[in-house]
């Protein structure tokens, strides 16, 4: 027998994921190239050359048993050091090497977090709607996800609203910018208030409030759009990255934590995550691609190809008369649904052989999530399918 906590996963899992089994099933017999298969946030950007010579050069010059051995569990202290230094650069911060913790990916760093803060019934808020998975990296120490709606048409957290959800069991707030699935970027003055409201709170309650960063997206941003560096902002920032996204590297599982020294307990939240990297089971992440990483610190995706097709997809959906959230980050077009039920919506697509993913899939029915890290051709190529759709949807009005 499975356990109960196992029981509730087996019979909700990832529409996500259901979707992108669809997609392949439905391209081997239809043929990939008719198929538009927009489910699944797998970038199409390959990772950068300079990554792929940083893996020739590490294996061909590097000590066998220093690149393939155990280390501390929080990671190579030279390669932590190097990250601290680019991040300092580039937002005037202050970090160092003991401020790093290597991990095995955002979802990896963000269990550290979850596993080093949360006692049983403690409170995570997060800003629907958002990556669905928050729920189970929360449910996984027995913490409670409690969701605060963005204001809408913008989607952007509301800081009144969040000033209500906050209770004494609040243990942390978790903020994903740029964001998925709607690809809006939170500007600054959003951040401010944010840390306005869990800075009296913390006062009113006696409590530390942690603001947890969930940032894979960093640098993919369009049109000079600001993503602020949030510890410049609130004491209490705990930073998740991942270079899942940055530099196309999401099956090798490499992120990186940022504690700041300046927070809460800074010695013993940052020693009980060395140990909760270690007690998960991941021990630490991956020891090659840190090596990896650090030598390619300057690199990134080339984001002209998401960006291109963030503007053809953008114009295109807006001429059809679909009401689109235009995207500033990210590879995510959010669109209301012009049907009431979204998934009726959704098996209209897939008839026309367009996959998208559900808004319920991220607790916020009525739209659905369009990810368009995908080829450009698949975007012109699906033009027909967007056209018939706009069609039969108005038909059904
Ligand atoms: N957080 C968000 C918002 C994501 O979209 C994803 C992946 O899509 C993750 C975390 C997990 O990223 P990683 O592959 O680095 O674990």
């Amino acid at each position: 027998m499975i356990s109960q906590k196992m029981e509730g996963f087996l019979q909700n899992n990832s529409a996500i994921r259901a979707m992108f089994e669809e997609g392949k099933k439905m391209a081997a017999l239809y043929g990939a190239e008719n198929v538009y298969d927009f489910s699944l946030g797998n970038p199409n950007v390959p990772a950068p050359e300079a990554v792929n010579q940083a893996i020739k050069d590490i294996l061909d010059t590097e000590d066998s048993l220093l690149v393939h051995g155990y280390m501390s569990n929080t990671g190579y202290e030279d390669v932590r050091q190097m990250i601290a230094e680019s991040l300092n650069k580039r937002f005037q911060t202050n970090f160092q090497a003991q401020n790093l913790i290597m991990t095995v990916g955002a979802a990896g760093g963000l269990n550290v977090v979850f596993k080093t803060l949360l006692n049983p019934g403690d409170e995570v808020i997060a800003f629907s709607p958002y990556f669905l998975e928050y729920n189970a990296y929360v449910t996984n120490y027995d913490g409670i996800l409690v969701e605060v709606p963005c204001d809408t048409p913008e989607f952007l957290p509301s800081a009144e609203k969040l000033s209500k959800a906050i209770t004494k069991k609040t243990k942390a707030v978790i903020i994903n910018n740029p964001n998925n699935p709607t690809g809006v970027v939170y500007p600054v003055e959003v951040i401010k208030k944010i840390a306005e409201v869990l800075e009296s709170k913390e006062k009113e309650f006696g409590t530390d409030i942690y603001l947890v960063s969930d940032e894979p997206y960093r640098e993919l941003v369009y049109d000079n759009a600001e993503v602020p560096y949030l510890t410049n902002y609130y004491k209490n920032t705990i930073v998740g990255y991942s270079f899942s996204k940055s530099l196309s590297l999401p099956g090798e599982r490499i992120g990186y934590l940022v504690i700041p020294s300046e927070i809460s307990d800074f010695e013993r939240v940052y020693g009980a995550a060395a140990i909760a990297t270690r007690i998960l089971g991941y021990v630490n992440a991956p020891s090659l691609m840190q090596r990896a990483v650090a030598k390619a610190i300057d690199e990134q995706t080339d984001i002209f190809y998401y960006d291109r097709n963030r503007k053809t997809l953008y114009h295109m959906l807006t001429g059809l008369g679909f009401e689109c959230v235009k995207p500033e980050g990210a590879f995510y077009l959010w669109m209301k649904t012009p049907t009431k039920q979204e998934n009726e919506f959704c098996e209209m697509a897939k008839k026309l052989h367009l996959i998208l993913v559900p808004g319920s899939s991220f607790q916020c029915p009525g739209y659905v999530r369009i990810a368009y890290c995908v080829s450009y051709e698949t975007i012109l190529r699906s033009q027909k399918a967007w056209e018939t759709l706009a069609e039969n949807c108005q038909k059904i009005r």
